[in-house]
């Protein structure tokens, strides 16, 4: 009965490709979200259907009071317990201890170190408990996402995109007809809604996150090893804070950690 092909299940609606994976995988299943209008519309749908369906969240730990206080309201409003996950510990002391707190302003590389460790491996984490997730993207937030498929078979992980052809408008009268909770930044005029530092009001889609890194700044950088290799800035710094957790998960008898780089030579210097 909840047999498609990837062709029928691209050709069903929202409502529908959410009640498949319900049915299918169950607990297996997850909606990840940021309270964004997307997510809150998914929320919406698939509480209407069951009202165990799991929903995860990840608290970065740099989040918006706006976000932290919209975790109680769809709690209570929908009656359902979010799943709140936080980036690992040490991972945050290792890289604030190295970079300070606010390392996301001084490169992109940075940026994207911080992003590392408070959002992606946290996801990784929820992600290895799952068969299927659903997330709020949509093609009309961007070049990048305009080709998204409803359901993204390209991981291991069956990735659902219910909301992938709606347009602002399919959006809009969804939330009103269905009275559906909506962040409080909305009406502070923010157009996406991320960490409270990296994150401003602006017109439209994603144009108010990293506001201060321009044109081709924003691309990854690149570290050329002597070996005349090339490997991205982030993975060398990710590294840098993995290595001195793992010094410090050996040498845990003593104080302090060890900051060792494994790319520094013994005078302290990059090849
Ligand atoms: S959005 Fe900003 S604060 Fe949040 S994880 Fe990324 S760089 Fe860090």
């Amino acid at each position: 009965m909840y047999t498609y092909t990837l062709d029928e299940l691209e050709a069903l609606d929202a409502a529908n490709v959410l009640k498949w994976a319900i049915r299918v995988y169950g607990s297996r299943f997850a909606i990840i979200t940021a309270f964004q209008d997307e997510g809150m519309a998914i929320i919406d749908m698939a509480t209407r259907m069951d009202r165990s369906v799991r929903v995860v969240t990840i608290d970065t730990g740099r989040l918006p009071a706006g976000t932290l206080e919209m975790i109680e309201r769809v709690q209570s409003w929908y009656g359902i317990r979010i799943e709140v996950l936080r980036p690992d510990p040490d991972e945050v002391a290792g890289m604030v201890l190295r970079h300070g707190p606010n390392l996301f302003r001084d490169s992109v590389s940075q940026r994207r170190l911080c992003c590392e460790i408070r959002k992606v491996r946290p996801l990784a984490r929820a992600l290895e408990g799952l068969d299927a997730w659903a997330s709020g993207l949509r093609r009309t937030q961007g070049i990048e996402r305009a080709a998204a498929p409803r359901v993204d078979t390209s991981s291991p992980r069956l990735k659902l995109n219910p909301l992938a052809d709606w347009t602002d408008g399919q959006l809009t009268e969804y939330l009103t007809r269905h009275r559906v909770p909506r962040h409080p930044l909305y009406a502070a005029g923010y157009a996406s809604i991320g960490c409270e530092p990296c994150t401003r009001p602006a017109g439209s889609g994603r144009e108010g996150r990293w506001w201060w890194e321009q044109g081709a700044a924003k691309e990854c950088g690149l570290h050329f090893m002597p070996d005349g290799g090339a490997r991205r800035e982030l993975d060398i710094l990710l590294e840098e804070i993995l290595h001195a957790q793992r010094i410090h998960t050996v040498d845990n008898g003593n104080v302090g950690v060890r900051q060792e780089h494994p790319c520094r030579d013994s005078a302290g210097s990059l090849p």
